[in-house]
């Protein structure tokens, strides 16, 4: 789409339009172009076209904005006279001119991204005074204070936002601001609104030699270089450092650019029938059907949002409960905070009709600007209201019942992030917080505990009911005791589960899991709310719309109940390996890794399995009915063994071995890249024992509870495959063993035996691989690790800064990378299907659960993602 296909004048012979005008009930723009007129411009044009009552004004759009960037800061040539053009266009509807001595237009020009970048650019009012028209001004209102203090805002306003007035150091406070209160001070007064004409017009003068003194510039007098001016200083805040951080948050990319509104100006600040305010057609916060909001008298925009004077509630209901809440008698209420409703009944009664219009028209709960000058109500803005999350699962489920909107659209109003955020305890965004540190995120959820440096502590201080944040360097196997007892861990090593490094003994600290965030003290939380009405029905349209099945990340029976719980449809990835790491059992995994044969490996295997079995009845039990995924032994076996010289000690001297012995054996083991070495299925290669005993005792859990009638649909899983040779080995082996067991037991269990797609070979040969598998799993951490050459362990070094020069657009190993792994499972999908037509695929890398991966697995999955497709999250 360009620019030319809306405007209606797409002939060669015309030029391309820049610049879009509104008014007098009319509009070129629409809703429907906010790539082009910025969200505000759209909206003016919209309401506009409405017929609701908007100043008159223009939209210069953003492919201006890129032409101002891609060609040294300067303008398409066409565009002095489009501005010209709009601009006489205003004038006529206003009845006045732009620099009119007797009778002028004043302006404002404010920026507008796409989406809302709230106070990010830059904003000038008033423009268009000069010391002639001031004159002209005080004849049009007849109020010479009121036209003093609009032409020191100006000046204030030019000042900073366009010449770059600013304070000179830290400490200075606004210069302009000084100069208030140098007046005031000699007046003898305090508030700005005691300051007379007088006053302000000596602040004019005041701030004018400031300018003169600070710039060497003389303040402009002519209202074009003005406008000008103030149109490039608008383009130049997309720019801004604010703008800039604000849209690598928000994942809003730089090429988008801002349009820049020019409009006539209303005024709130010509006297008490003059009013500025906001409101909201439903309370954001909760989703209510009310109408609500907040209004000044006799003030302009900015002093709404400045916190200056405390705006007053717009209807009558709720000044009704502020006096209620405060213990106010009628009488206080009336005088103290009387609503626009009473104070200006017509007003109000066309602002709520006005609500209730843009609601129906745009089927979303609205965030309005409006001004009332001299008992004339004007539309300012009006966006999608920001919400909470509640109010946003309320506000669509309620505008399906009210014929508002359908269930689908209703589904896609609520974000994943607002979804989260009610399943976890979140920081509430009023309480003061301290940040000390920020890390990556690795879980969603906010948690607050003593810091504690070792396990043991961790654990030891647990058992004492105290709540600790385990701090380490790294996590290794030894600390899972300590990592279960700890509310939440901080570690300056490790992937996407690393944290920012730290601080000091003795101190209590609160994580933001959901941002990386670490903050002194307790901050405190709220928690999460989710069993409401409109929770269960918003979910319950999610389903009938979702084409994937969604399964957990689970190791241990108790994870797999609360999966379950939650709704999980089955277990997509069981780590055995986290099992050995439970109680006395990481002794007699040492003792299998120690063995120096087959013979000591299976005594020591033989110890371990039962309890092992345990553990799958446990799982299977509970997740009754549903598939269960379980992958053999992955990690590289040095990981279990002890690392520090008194560890290795300890552990002689429990299994009766010399030290001596531990030694050799965990130099033996040691490899300079674990993460490529001898892991995954090259351990059930070279140790055939191993995965053998694992997959009987699968199939002798799978047996028991067979036979006591217990539905159970077991997965037996393959890490690390890259041939297809590999997998057919291993499945022959695993496939004899179930096979013995199921003689054995007089049972017939059905199984399957699949692999991890983790590996970019297997990826590329998936077709042949298929062959050998009846599911395959995307293992997308080590998929990205081997794929981006990354490890997964170190990378938090330097990732970073990589993510902050925009080489990375974010972590990789949290959000997939589409465009290079992502072609890699799309590749794999295609050809594991091609062979294999009802093949089973899922995705069980943490990836799982980030929702712009989900999306991803959606479109990867095809038309049969239905049946086939299956996320696992943790
Ligand atoms: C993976 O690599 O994505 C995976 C799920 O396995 P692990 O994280 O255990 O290596
Ligand atoms: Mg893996």
């Amino acid at each position: 789409m360009n620019a030319q296909q809306h405007n209606g004048q797409g002939t060669k012979s015309r030029s391309k339009r820049y610049v879009y005008s509104f008014g007098g009930g009319k509009a070129d723009g629409h809703a429907g172009l906010n790539w082009l007129l910025g969200g505000k411009g759209a909206n003016l044009a919209e309401m506009a076209r409405l017929g609701l009552p908007v100043p008159p004004g223009m939209t210069i759009t953003t492919e201006v904005c890129t032409y101002y960037y891609a060609r040294q800061h300067s303008y398409p040539p066409e565009l002095d006279k489009q501005v010209r053009n709009g601009l006489t266009r205003i004038e006529k509807i206003m009845g006045r001119r732009f620099g009119d001595p007797e009778n002028p237009l004043l302006l404002s020009v404010r920026s507008g991204a796409r989406v809302s970048m709230p106070g990010m650019m830059d904003t000038v009012l008033n423009l268009g005074l000069n010391d002639t028209t001031v004159q002209g001004l005080i004849k049009q209102s007849g109020n010479p204070r009121f036209a003093y203090d609009c032409y020191r805002r100006f000046i204030q306003m030019y000042g900073d936002v366009v010449l770059g007035l600013k304070p000179e150091s830290k400490t200075e406070r606004d210069p302009f601001e000084t100069l208030i209160e140098d007046k005031k001070a000699a007046r003898d007064i305090t508030l700005d609104t005691e300051l007379t004409a007088d006053d302000l017009r000596e602040l004019v003068a005041e701030f004018k030699a400031l300018i003169q003194d600070r710039l060497h510039l003389t303040f402009p007098q002519d209202p074009q270089e003005q406008l000008w001016g103030a149109i490039g200083a608008v383009f130049g805040s997309w720019n801004n450092p604010r703008a800039v951080t604000y849209r690598k948050i928000e994942n809003i990319p730089e090429e988008w650019g801002t349009a820049v509104t020019v409009q006539a100006m209303v005024f709130g600040n010509l006297g008490e029938d003059c009013a500025t305010g906001v409101a909201f057609t439903r309370d954001l916060s909760t989703g209510e059907k009310v109408l609500n909001g907040d209004f000044l008298v006799n003030a302009q925009g900015e002093d709404v949002v400045a916190g200056i004077r405390t705006p007053l509630p717009i209807t009558l209901a709720a000044s009704r409960q502020r006096a209620a809440r405060e213990g106010r008698s009628e009488e206080e209420r009336k005088t103290l905070y009387p609503s626009l409703e009473e104070r200006m009944p017509e007003c109000f009664a066309t602002l709520q009709e006005i609500a209730q219009t843009l609601e129906a028209h745009y089927k979303d709960a609205q965030d309005i600007e409006f001004t009332i000058q001299k008992g004339q109500l004007w539309m300012l803005q009006t966006r999608a209201g920001k919400r909470t999350a509640a109010a946003a699962l309320k506000i669509a489920v309620d505008m399906v019942h009210e014929g508002l909107i359908d269930e689908r659209t209703a589904v896609l109003r609520v974000a994943p992030a607002q979804l989260d955020q009610l399943l976890h305890p979140t920081l509430d965004p009023a309480a003061a917080k301290e940040r000390l540190a920020r890390g990556l995120p690795a879980s969603p959820g906010a948690v607050s505990g003593a810091v504690v440096f070792s396990a043991d502590d961790a654990e030891a201080a647990a058992r004492t009911g105290r709540k600790v944040i385990l701090v380490r360097i790294e996590t290794s196997p030894e600390d899972i005791h300590g990592m279960h007892a700890a509310q939440g861990i901080l570690t300056a090593r490790g992937g996407a589960s690393s944290h920012a490094a730290l601080v000091s003994r003795g101190m209590l600290i609160t994580l933001d899991g959901s941002t990386g965030e670490v903050f002194r003290g307790q901050v405190p939380t709220r928690d999460p709310n989710p069993d409401t009405p409109e929770f269960k029905t918003f979910m319950l349209w999610a389903d009938h719309f979702r084409r994937l099945r969604v399964r957990a990340n689970a190791d241990t029976p108790h994870d797999a109940k609360v999966a379950r719980e939650f709704g999980a449809e089955g277990i997509g990835l069981c780590r055995t390996e986290h099992m050995f790491f439970e109680g006395d059992r990481i002794d007699a995994v040492r003792e299998m890794i120690l063995a120096e044969d087959t013979a000591g490996r299976k005594r020591a295997l033989d110890k371990l399995m039962p309890m092992q079995k345990g553990d799958f009845v446990g799982i299977l039990r509970t997740m009754a009915g549903l598939p269960v995924t379980i992958r053999l032994l992955d990690p590289p076996l040095h990981e279990f063994l002890p690392h520090t010289e008194e560890e290795i000690v300890d552990l002689a001297a429990k299994l009766g071995v010399p030290a001596e012995r531990l030694r050799a054996k965990r130099n033996a083991l040691h490899e300079v890249n674990p993460m490529l070495g001898h892991r995954g299925c090259r351990l059930g290669i070279t140790f055939p024992e191993i995965y053998e005993a694992q997959a009987r005792a699968i199939m002798e859990a799978a047996c028991e509870l067979a036979r006591e009638g217990v539905e159970i649909i077991p997965e037996i899983m393959v890490p690390l495959v890259g041939y297809k040779r590999e997998l057919e080995i291993l499945r022959e082996r695993i496939v004899r063993v179930c096979t013995e067991v199921a003689n054995v037991q007089r049972v017939t269990v059905p199984y399957t035996v699949g692999t991890m797609i983790e590996v970019p070979r297997a990826t590329v040969v998936a077709d042949t691989i298929a062959a050998a598998a009846d599911f395959f799993s995307f293992g997308t951490n080590d998929l990205t690790q081997m794929t981006l050459g990354l490890s997964r362990d170190d990378a938090g070094k330097f990732l970073p800064d990589y993510l902050n020069q925009g080489i990375f657009p974010q972590d990789p190993f949290v959000s997939l990378d589409q465009s290079g792994v992502g072609l890699l499972v799309e590749l794999a999908v295609r050809k594991g299907r091609a062979a294999r037509s009802d093949l089973k695929i899922g995705i069980c890398g943490e990836h799982g659960g980030d929702p712009a991966s989900v999306q991803f697995c959606h479109q990867a999955g095809g038309k049969r993602a239905s049946t086939t497709l299956a996320a696992a999250t943790a």
